[in-house]
């Protein structure tokens, strides 16, 4: 007799894990099926995001701020520090550490809330009378029986055509995430989210980084004065980026024993271009990952990407299959995945789940973070919608001058008529932190009055949100 299940989830990464969790809370048997492994071969449930995904890449992050602080910064502040040195193995080892932590972490929920872990690849096997037989492939061969399925499946590194990674010299952030040497020149292909974060850490720990973009405006879908701050402090920390570039043919060569890559690409203004160097990060998004789920012959419709299809209340085509986070449409977030994950397992319990796409925070990890809500200035124009904008720089902001950090603002539009809060756009020190308001106010529906109401601590970053919602109605007091 098969082990039967009302809910089984296939991939345990933050759609798959934390909608199994919320499953089991409503009261339902649940089973979770991850196929990640550790070095040893183990389970290290946490999807992408906690293997080679947020978790590992903001504690390199974290770590090779440390460096560049007190290579260059902490003598602003009288500290004086002689014979500094970087301990890679070590740097690399404290992040496999924090991954471990968390993986672990998920393995003790499942067990506090009683969700049956299977350690494999789950496929579907066939479907009868209401109920799903999915295959478990692991150390051992099972099938399991589930009513309902969320598929939580993830997704994988976009490569260019004829350019495999390799995990050594061609990378992608699996690879990137794991080298013990700083590479003397770097070349990043994709200017987004992760290759911005990539090129940050190597750059700070010494590598020469060169970040090669094929769209001729940089961070397109980010607030375009926030882009622009963004883009300065990243050229002036001496991050090279090339927009409005085409990559040409790579190459990987060897010569007395040392591996290389050139990078052959024309530049904007249409000239060819040769880099050669050490390593080679391509980070052009992400592809929906469906491999070994045998979602064609159970009938899954994918759309044009590949990705599962899905409604609004992510439903696909079959009944009582569910499809969540990076596998579907909508910004491969893993707070998006987490949000559905417990939308779907609530949709289940006959509940009324809910995601709202207009509250999705955006973060970039760099130095400056960037932090973002709701509309851009961009897209409020493009939609005739009548608003007023209100901006506010860190420069002015007593905290930032105290921390040392007065790069960048916070920028907040609001409706030009009810005065709601359409977006808040903010790039400067601990941006992350402090969309966090920001996103509370607009899921409350807030106006930008009523953030500039708001009694904010003093001294606090917290404070050039209160200012630039201020702004909104040419009121600052300290600007
Ligand atoms: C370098 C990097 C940095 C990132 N930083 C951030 C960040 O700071 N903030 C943020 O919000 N997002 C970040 N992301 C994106 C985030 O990682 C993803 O959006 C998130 O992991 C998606 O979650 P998921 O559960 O949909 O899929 P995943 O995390 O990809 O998990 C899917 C899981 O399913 C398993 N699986 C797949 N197929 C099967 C199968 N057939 N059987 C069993 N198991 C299977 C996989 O092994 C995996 O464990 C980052 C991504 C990268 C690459």
């Amino acid at each position: 007799m098969n082990k039967q299940f009302d809910v089984i989830v296939i991939g345990g990464g933050p759609g798959g894990y934390i909608a199994a969790i919320r499953a089991a809370q409503l009261g339902f048997n649940v089973a979770c099926i991850d196929e990640w492994k550790n070095a040893n071969g183990g389970p290290a449930l946490g999807g992408t995001c906690t293997n080679v995904g947020c978790i590992p890449s903001k504690a390199l992050l974290q770590s090779s701020e440390h460096f560049e602080q007190a290579g260059h910064h902490f003598a602003d502040h009288g500290i004086e520090v002689k014979g500094l040195s970087l301990d890679m193995a070590k740097m690399v080892g404290r992040k496999d550490t924090v991954v471990k932590q968390n993986n672990d972490g998920v393995l003790y929920l499942f067990k506090k809330n009683k969700v049956t872990f299977f350690h494999g690849r789950g496929s579907f096997a066939s479907s009868k009378d209401g109920l799903y037989d999915i295959k478990v492939a692991g150390t051992a061969e099972e099938v399991i029986t589930g009513k309902h399925i969320i598929v939580a499946t993830g997704s994988n590194a976009r490569t260019l055509p004829g350019t495999p990674f390799d995990e050594e010299i061609i990378l992608s952030n699996d690879g990137a995430l794991r080298m013990l040497d700083v590479p003397k020149k770097l070349v990043l292909i994709g200017s987004g989210v992760i290759g911005l974060e990539m090129g940050s850490v190597w750059r700070r720990l010494g590598a020469e980084v060169t970040v090669l973009e094929g769209l001729p405006t940089f961070l397109g879908v980010v607030d375009q004065q926030i882009a622009k701050e963004a883009y300065k402090a990243f050229k002036s920390q001496g991050l090279k980026i090339e927009l409005g570039v085409k990559v040409g043919e790579i190459k990987t060569n060897e010569a007395g024993g040392k591996k290389s890559v050139s990078v052959a690409y024309t530049n904007a203004k249409g000239e060819a271009q040769l880099l050669d160097v050490d390593k080679l990060i391509i980070s052009i998004g992400r592809v929906a990952n469906t491999i070994g789920l045998s979602a064609e012959s159970a009938g899954l419709r994918l759309d044009e990407r590949g990705a599962i299809l899905v409604d609004a209340d992510c439903k696909t085509n079959l009944p009582n299959v569910w499809a969540i986070g990076d596998v579907v449409r909508g910004p491969m977030l893993a707070h998006k995945a987490e949000e559905e994950g417990v939308a779907v397992a609530e949709r289940i319990a006959g509940q009324h789940g809910h995601v709202n796409f207009n509250t999705i925070p955006w973060v970039i990890y760099t130095s400056p973070e960037i932090a973002w809500v709701g509309q851009t200035e961009e897209q409020l124009k493009a939609a005739g919608k009548a608003y007023r904008a209100g901006t506010f720089p860190f420069l002015a902001n007593g905290r930032a001058r105290a921390i040392g950090d007065t790069t960048g603002m916070v920028k907040m539009l609001a409706d030009a008529t009810t005065d709601e809060i359409l977006g808040v756009h903010i790039v400067g020190p601990m941006a992350s932190e402090l969309i966090a308001e920001c996103v509370v106010a607009m899921e409350f529906r807030a106006s930008s009055e009523d953030i500039a109401r708001i009694c904010h601590a003093h001294p606090s970053l917290s404070e050039a949100t209160k200012e630039a919602a201020l702004a909104v109605d040419k009121r600052t007091l300290n600007f």
